[in-house]
């Protein structure tokens, strides 16, 4: 399995595929640990690199995934074979913000389009358990965030801007309590106040 994981991060480099960074993906592997998570919903597999670091935590936890790229996702089912994980991880091919799911989940991983953030997080909540959490990825965004101002690229500039907004949405929810990690890329972790 460890060789499948190597062959993968070798790949996404080659490539210029963007996957978790190893610190933020240890992170999230010992918060589903400790918090007994055991249904994932993931928006943005790319290859099926975090999707598949997930499972593995545990032999009952089961992962659905979102992938709008389709050379992504045959490249991640390719993997997911490898890693025998076909029974446990479901790759769903799409624009998360069109498609329809169904079901309910421990956690929602977003790690897709930036500047979709709060329509992911508002689309998705609904799909969580009680007490669920949702994390996110790239928060600090290569530490770029809380800078704005001074970037000179326009769409850099937009981009920043639009996660500087979601993590203000994210401070003012009042339905969940977010927490900010200055971990890998930066991540939030955000707990349904569930009464
Ligand atoms: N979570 C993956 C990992 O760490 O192994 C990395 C995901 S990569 C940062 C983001 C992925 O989200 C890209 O492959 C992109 O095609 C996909 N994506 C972006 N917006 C999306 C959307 N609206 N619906 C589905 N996938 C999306």
């Amino acid at each position: 399995m460890d060789d499948v994981i190597k062959e993968m991060e070798k790949y996404a480099e080659e490539k210029g595929i963007p996957i978790m960074q190893k610190r933020g993906m240890n992170f999230l592997c010992k918060f589903i640990e400790k918090n007994n998570i055991k249904s994932i919903l993931e928006i943005g597999t790319a290859i099926g690199y975090s999707a598949i670091n997930m499972a593995l935590v545990n032999d009952d936890i089961t992962v659905v995934s979102i992938e709008r790229d389709q050379d992504r996702y045959i490249e991640a089912i390719k993997n997911i074979k490898k890693c025998k994980l076909e029974k446990r991880i479901t790759l769903v091919l799409g624009d998360a913000l069109n498609i329809d799911l169904t079901g309910k989940y421990d956690m929602l991983f977003i790690d897709a389009a930036k500047a979709q953030y709060i329509k992911f997080f508002e689309k998705y909540k609904y799909f969580l358990n009680k007490g669920g959490v949702i994390i996110t990825d790239n928060i600090n965004f290569h530490g770029y965030v809380g800078k704005s101002d001074t970037i000179e690229s326009k769409n850099l500039r937009q981009l920043v801007g639009k996660i500087e907004n979601y993590i203000e949405f994210l401070k003012s929810n009042t339905e969940f309590d977010t927490k900010f990690y200055d971990i890998g890329d930066g991540l939030s972790v955000s707990t349904w106040k569930h009464e």
